[in-house]
């Protein structure tokens, strides 16, 4: 256990702030990073998922190898968010996160010790949906209960925008501008909140918090690192039918990511000091994105 949490720690700070000093080299900074991330989080997956008598060295490249593939799809999926602001086109939300999902999906069937392309999956707000291609195609609709709390808890405090939400792929909140810090938009979990009053620039905003909906989505893969302890304290409980259908239909959405995001934040005047922001607002506006201003 304690080199999964000494993994995870490393693997929160190794979204480092690079500088750089051109559009050309921060898009290869991040594009990298996206690329050695997936790769990391496979590699220690499937050491920690590796087989018995298997060397964890030997686990952890097979990972890795195909996570860089994993990340490339995320970087991928990224890449197209600019289209929702530059053709004012919201259904590229559903396209970059196809792209992202596919991604992940590399990512975590290698960090669980599968074959690559075993497994797929997406979502849609607080439902996700598997496919297992491996024998007979099988096909699975799971509940992430931290996306639906976020969901349920923003239905009684916001409306839900149905028309750009279907556009979109992700529920679109329009709230109350006193809910939003001087900041044009929010993510929570797997819904983008934007102030009802915003009549221009709503696009680039969603944009925007797309990429902080994929950065969410991407950081669940920590939870192939937990399969093994995870198993091992289920073994110790009789398989009742309630824990037999929370195991079907329910996926931990657990945001890892607030911590890594929370510590590594910026001050009002170096907002883009915070990598997730500075990821965010580079992809939204393909532009060169300065830590101050
Ligand atoms: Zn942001």
């Amino acid at each position: 256990m304690k080199s999964i949490f000494l993994s995870i720690t490393i693997l929160f700070f190794s979204k480092v702030n690079l500088i750089a000093q051109s559009k050309h080299k921060q898009e290869i900074q991040i594009a990298t990073q996206n690329i050695l991330f997936g790769g990391f989080v496979s590699g220690l997956g499937s050491g920690f998922n590796k087989e018995d008598g298997e060397k964890f060295s030997k686990a952890f490249f097979r990972g890795f190898k195909w996570g860089t593939l994993g990340g490339l799809g995320m970087y991928a999926g990224k890449k197209l968010t600019y289209q929702i602001n530059s053709k004012n086109e919201l259904l590229y939300g559903w396209g970059s996160k196809f792209i992202h999902s596919a991604g992940i999906s590399i990512i975590q069937n290698t960090a669980n010790g599968e074959e690559p392309f075993n497994k797929w999956h997406t979502n849609f707000g607080f439902l996700r949906f598997e496919v297992d291609v491996t024998s007979k195609p099988k096909m699975q609709l799971r509940i992430m209960p931290v996306s639906l709390a976020v969901f349920t808890y923003a239905s009684f405090m916001s409306s839900l925008d149905l028309k750009k939400t279907f556009l979109f792929g992700t529920p679109i909140f329009q709230t109350d501008p006193s809910f939003f810090n001087n900041s044009l938009g929010a993510n929570t979990a797997n819904a983008i909140h934007i102030p009802d009053n915003l009549r221009e620039q709503t696009n680039y905003v969603l944009a925007h918090e797309n990429i902080h909906t994929l950065q969410f989505n991407e950081y669940l893969t920590i939870n192939m690192f937990f399969k093994k302890p995870v198993s091992r304290i289920k073994s110790k409980f009789n398989k009742t039918d309630l824990s037999k259908i929370l195991d079907k239909y329910i996926y931990l959405d657990i945001p890892y990511i607030r911590v890594p995001y929370l510590l590594l934040r910026g001050s009002t005047n170096c907002y883009y000091r915070n990598p997730f922001e500075k990821e965010a607002e580079h992809f939204a506006t393909n532009s060169f994105v300065k830590n101050c201003w």
